[in-house]
């Protein structure tokens, strides 16, 4: 089975551990940059994107991820994952970094104030059988998407139709929503399934 790390520097590491466990990856939490270096893939979890940021400047991580998400290693953020594997963010702190390696904007908290938090079944192209429930917890979504992004999902119904809330880039996969907290593993099945080609 694959070795897939979580990055463990802040947010729901645990619920994404259990969730690859279930798909059929080891799953290990890492937070150091030697970590990095000996993973089949990474999943970035949902959290606090500018916390997360700044954690990762201080542990010096940027660099190892970056070199590794150029070099192709698989990659999967949920929410703040999400933030951190966009190119270009908006509503984000003057100093917030991000890995990059997807080639759109996300807006972070895009979903206003009283619908910072749902929940709105969506369809997730690669398992069209029955839609997705997604949980969103002040999540960020898709502005804009280059031309190599392969959109995986957006919001079918009003007020936020037509939002792109799941992408994917190459082995880089980030959805605006949070599928390890519904126990419904198909994402991660997805994901690793696409870290089993790639390795
Ligand atoms: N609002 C958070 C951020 O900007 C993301 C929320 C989440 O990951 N649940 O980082």
């Amino acid at each position: 089975s694959p070795t897939i790390g979580v990055l463990a520097l802040q947010g729901d590491v645990r619920e994404h551990a259990v969730a690859l466990a279930e798909a059929g990856a080891l799953a290990r939490p890492v937070r150091r940059p030697e970590e990095i270096a000996d993973l089949d893939a990474l999943v970035i979890p949902g959290g606090e994107s500018t916390t997360m940021s700044k954690l990762a400047v201080s542990f010096g991580l940027f660099g190892p991820l970056r070199e590794r998400v150029a070099a192709g290693m698989p990659v999967y953020g949920s929410c703040a994952g999400m933030i951190m594997l966009a190119d270009k963010i908006l509503d984000g702190r003057d100093d917030q970094e991000t890995v990059g390696g997807i080639d759109m904007t996300v807006r972070r908290n895009a979903f206003g104030r009283q619908n910072q938090s749902f929940e709105a079944d969506i369809a997730f192209t690669p398992s069209p059988d029955r839609p997705l429930h997604g949980v969103f917890i002040r999540a960020p979504w898709v502005e804009s998407v280059g031309a190599g992004v392969e959109v995986l999902a957006t919001l079918e119904s009003a007020p936020h139709e037509g939002r792109v809330v799941a992408v994917r880039q190459g082995n880089l996969v980030a959805t605006s929503f949070h599928p390890e907290l519904t126990g419904d593993g198909r994402v991660h099945e997805y994901f690793v399934d696409l870290v089993r080609d790639a390795v």
